[in-house]
This record gives structure tokens, C-alpha cells and sequence, in this order.
């Protein structure tokens, strides 16, 4: 696939007021007019050129914007104070009160809350099933259906969608298919793949050092606008705006994607080896073993490889506990949600991201209690990490010590 989403976002040349190599950064909520009528035309929706309000758009969101449009390869992208702000404007912006989404059982816990308790209210129903099976997600389809939703690659079972099979089963019944590709940047090209609407949390990968929340939205030029529309746009109303300070660091950090991307896979890849190699209950989509390997291969920019993140059970919540405590004073990483850090970051989701599906579901979903999903970080030397991890995990009874070194 000739992806070429990094090249396109090195490609993009904003300079600063005084020929900065940076734009500048826009620090005013509020623009004048040289005339009324501009005014006016501008909150009527003709706003090519002009800025109103910070809230609906500003000259550092709309740069940040622009590079997501470049790594999704859309025509258009709106950024988020955050990746539920993204997530909740795009679902209150396709649906009516009545209206039923079909949804992957396998979701951040957060997205699930919003579909599953929040929408209550508006009486909108989610059916959550399982996205890998088209004949289930065919079948849940109805005429009040206004959406798929799934991620590209779940939270937190890593479970591999097959986008361009939803992307013909959406089109077929006239409904969009919106993939949060958070856990994927670079690796899958969402919308390349079929994806009508692609939301990322900014806060994980694409920002790269959890020093902030963001989100964005990227998909036609109309589908945007339409979320900033004065009057009915769920972007400009709810407002969850991005602060433009903000916006500039995200954009300034997103330059080095490609290169953090490659490897935290290149780590996560060889972590994930040599722990199903000594036994352990890993899952990685790029091991053999994991059951959307084949896929991943099929849609996956391969320079990129799989991914930075791996899960790991460890049989108990106490195991699973006493691991994490223990790696996080050997300075293997931090025991905190969140991903696409430097630091290895890891965390029990049955009991964190995911606490908000109710245990007797996660069951279901086949996610235990003992499951610590990693953020693998930018070690330089990952085999010095290996052996450490080993060694935490030999102490904990987790590994047998007789397990032959590779
Ligand atoms: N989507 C996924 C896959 C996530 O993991 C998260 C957060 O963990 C979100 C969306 C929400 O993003 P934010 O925390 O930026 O609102």
C-alpha cells in the first residue's frame, strides 16, 4: 500500500509571523472584522480565511488540524480538547433521539460508558457485539442504525478490525463506518482503508509525551464544518475546544511520529517474542498466534510495523498487581493508564480503562482480571528490558527461573 502519511505531514510549511520555522501561535479568543458584513457572513458559514471565536476555530487548531487530515489522508480534520470530546461530537452529530449504533463489544471503557449509560438519555441504543464477525454485525443492522463504530485495534484486547469489509457492509446500508484508530497511528491507514470518519485520543501516540489531552475528528470537508456549524454543530456547542498553546506543542511533537512509531513497535514486537517464547499468555497482533495476524498483514503499513502495544495475563488481579508494583521500582515503567509514552506504561484494565464494563461482561469478552495491558516505551536497549522484566517475573513465581534463556 503506498501509504505516505508521514511524508505528507513533513511536507506541510506553516511559518511564524516574523519567518519563524513554527507558526505562530494564535493567542486571542476572539478576532476583529475590518466590517460588519464580514462579520456577519462569517457566522453565516462563509469562513474561508476568517476566524470568529477560538471556540469555533483558530489558527493554531486549524494547523494542528490540517496534519490530521494529512496522516488520515482526508480532506478535512477538526481537533478536540480531548479524545471523548472528538468521540461524544461525532456521535451526537450522526444521531437522533431513537436512532441504535452497532458497536465492538471490545472498546475503551470510556466510549462504552458514553454509548452504554450516557445516550441512555436521548434514547439511543448501542448493540455491542463482535466486530470480527461480519454475519454479527450484518445482522445487527437495522433501519434505525446511523453508524459502525469500532477501533482499528481494541482497547484493550488488541482485537484487529477488518476496516474495509465494515467500510462495504456500512456502504451497503448507506451508514458511516467510524474507526478510532488511537492505538494505530501510522500503522493503519483508517480512512485509506475505507473508514468514513477516523477519531484519534491525541493524547497517546501522536502527542507521545502524556503531557496533555487532545482529540481529532478527520473526515470530509463537510462532515467538519458541519461540526463547527453555529447552530447545530456538536463541536461548537458542546465545546470542547482545543486551547491553541496547546494545539502548537501537539504539532510540534506529531513531526516525530514515524520515527516513535517505529519503534515502540520494533520493542513491542520483540518483547511479545521472547515472552511467548518463554510461555507466557501474550497478545501481540504481530505474533502468528494472534488471531488478526493474517488481517493486520492485509491492511498494515508495513515500515511501521504492529504497534506498540501488548497484553500480558498474569493469571490474577494480586499477580497482576504485585508485577506492575515491582517493575515500576526496577524503573521498567510506570504503573498508570494511558499510552504512547516514552516510559513503558502498564495497567490491569479489568480494574482501570475498562472498570466500566461490568465484570460479568468482561468475562464474556474474555478479559480477566489478571490482564496488564503495556504501552511498550522507547527503550533504547529492549533486550536489557527483557531480562529485567524476566527477572521481576521469575521473583513473583510468574516464570520458572528453568525457562531457558533465547
Ligand atoms: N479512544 C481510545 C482507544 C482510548 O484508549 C482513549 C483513552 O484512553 C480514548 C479514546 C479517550 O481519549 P481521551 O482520554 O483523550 O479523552
Amino acid at each position: 500500500m503506498d501509504y505516505k502519511a508521514a511524508e505528507r505531514i513533513q511536507d506541510l510549511q506553516y511559518f511564524g509571523e516574523f519567518g519563524g520555522v513554527n507558526p505562530s501561535i494564535s493567542d486571542s479568543s476572539t478576532y476583529t472584522f475590518l466590517t460588519a458584513k464580514t462579520m456577519f457572513d462569517t457566522f453565516e458559514g462563509n469562513t474561508e480565511g476568517c476566524y470568529l471565536y477560538s471556540r469555533h476555530s483558530s489558527p493554531s487548531n486549524l494547523y494542528l488540524g490540517e496534519a490530521m487530515a494529512q496522516l488520515e489522508g482526508t480532506e478535512s480534520a477538526n481537533v478536540f480538547a480531548s479524545g471523548m470530546g472528538a468521540i461524544s461530537a461525532v456521535i451526537m452529530q450522526l444521531c437522533d433521539s431513537g436512532d441504535h449504533i452497532v458497536c465492538s463489544r471490545t472498546i475503551y471503557g470510556g466510549t462504552y460508558a458514553f454509548l452504554k449509560n450516557f445516550l441512555k438519555k436521548f434514547n439511543i441504543t448501542t448493540s455491542f457485539l463482535d466486530i470480527t464477525d461480519l454475519d454479527v454485525v450484518a445482522n445487527a443492522i437495522t433501519p434505525k442504525t446511523k453508524m459502525i463504530y469500532c477501533e482499528a485495534i481494541s482497547n484493550p484486547l488488541l482485537e484487529v478490525a477488518d476496516i474495509a469489509s465494515l467500510s462495504k457492509l456500512a456502504k451497503k446500508h448507506n451508514i458511516p463506518l467510524v474507526v478510532d484508530n488511537t492505538f494505530s497511528p501510522l500503522n493503519i491507514g483508517a480512512a485509506q482503508l475505507g473508514a468514513d470518519i477516523v477519531v484519534h485520543s491525541l493524547t497517546k501516540f501522536i502527542n507521545g509525551s502524556s503531557d496533555c489531552v487532545a482529540g481529532a475528528v478527520c473526515g470530509t470537508k463537510d462532515f467538519c464544518l458541519g461540526l463547527k456549524d453555529v447552530n447545530n454543530g456538536a463541536g461548537m456547542l458542546f465545546g470542547s475546544t482545543l486551547d491553541s498553546l496547546r494545539a502548537a506543542s501537539i504539532l510540534k511533537n506529531m513531526r516525530t511520529l514515524h520515527i516513535r512509531i517505529k519503534k515502540h513497535s520494533e520493542n513491542a514486537h520483540y518483547l511479545a517474542k521472547q515472552f511467548e517464547r518463554d510461555g507466557l499468555k501474550v497478545v501481540y497482533p504481530g505474533l502468528e498466534s494472534h488471531p488478526g495476524h493474517e488481517l493486520m498483514k492485509t491492511q498494515m503499513n508495513h515500515e511501521y510495523g504492529f504497534g506498540g502495544m501488548l497484553t500480558l495475563d498474569v493469571g490474577s488481579l494480586d499477580q497482576a498487581n504485585a508485577l506492575m508494583e515491582l517493575m515500576q521500582k526496577e524503573k521498567l515503567g510506570y504503573l498508570a493508564v494511558s499510552l504512547g509514552f516514552y516510559k513503558t506504561l502498564f495497567s490491569a484494565s479489568g480494574t482501570s480503562t475498562s472498570s466500566e464494563i461490568p465484570e460479568e461482561e468482561q468475562k464474556q469478552l474474555g478479559l480477566s482480571q489478571g490482564l496488564i495491558r503495556f504501552s511498550i516505551g522507547l527503550d533504547n536497549d529492549i533486550h536489557k528490558t527483557y531480562l529485567s522484566m524476566r527477572n521481576c517475573m521469575e521473583t513473583l513465581g510468574i516464570l520458572s527461573p528453568d525457562t531457558a534463556l533465547v
